[in-house]
């Protein structure tokens, strides 16, 4: 059967991670309307700017049924901004920025400042495998506490959390859609295999 992945697809990098999905032979698809969500294996929401990412996903009645589908044990991933939206808790976001609040982590937003707000570095990422992820940061966000249930899969070298799972629900604060190193997607499609 095949796996059938959506994409929210309101703004930012979602025509990337398409690709990446339909090289994996997977069948992407974008959604932009709750009813697009319907018998879906998995989302994908992608990094761009959380606030607006949030206000569209308000306008168009989203939040509700992706938090359905992310209970039903479909798995979630939040890249980035995406990650942002996932979060329970956002430290320096924006007043009544809106959140999914899927995942027990609290983020801070724009954690690395202007100067570094975009870099590249190789992470350690040990479900994997042993060869580092190649990274790309564009003006991230940072996990600052991850709850109980939540398992830590990335740091930074100076400790600070950049990817984490709990349970069906991914997130990362940098964009493997960038690379050619599909590595998160086929772990992201694993997810998807244990929930069906
Ligand atoms: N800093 C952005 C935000 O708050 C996220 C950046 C990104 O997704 N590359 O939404």
């Amino acid at each position: 059967m095949v796996v059938r992945v959506g994409v929210l697809a309101l703004q930012g990098a979602f025509i990337e991670h398409e690709k990446i999905l339909r090289r994996l032979g997977v069948d992407a698809t974008e959604v932009r309307l709750p009813e697009e969500l319907a018998g879906l294996d998995g989302l994908i929401i992608p990094g761009g700017e959380s606030t607006t990412i949030g206000k569209l996903a308000v306008k168009w009645r989203l939040l509700e049924p992706i938090r359905a589908l992310a209970k039903a044990g479909r798995p979630v991933w939040g890249a980035c901004a995406g990650m942002i939206l996932m979060a329970q808790k956002v430290t320096d976001g924006v007043p009544d920025q809106p959140l999914l609040g899927l995942m027990d982590i609290a983020i801070v937003r724009n954690a690395f400042g202007r100067q570094v707000d975009s870099f590249e570095t190789d992470l350690d990422v040990p479900v994997l495998g042993k060869i580092p992820f190649h990274a790309v940061f564009i003006r991230a966000p940072l996990i600052e506490r991850v709850g109980a249930g939540v398992e830590v899969l990335a740091r930074l070298e100076d400790g600070a959390v950049v990817a984490a799972r709990q349970g069906n629900l991914l997130a990362t604060a940098f964009h493997p859609e960038l690379t050619e190193d599909d590595r998160f997607h086929r772990y992201f499609l694993g997810l998807a295999g244990e929930s069906t």
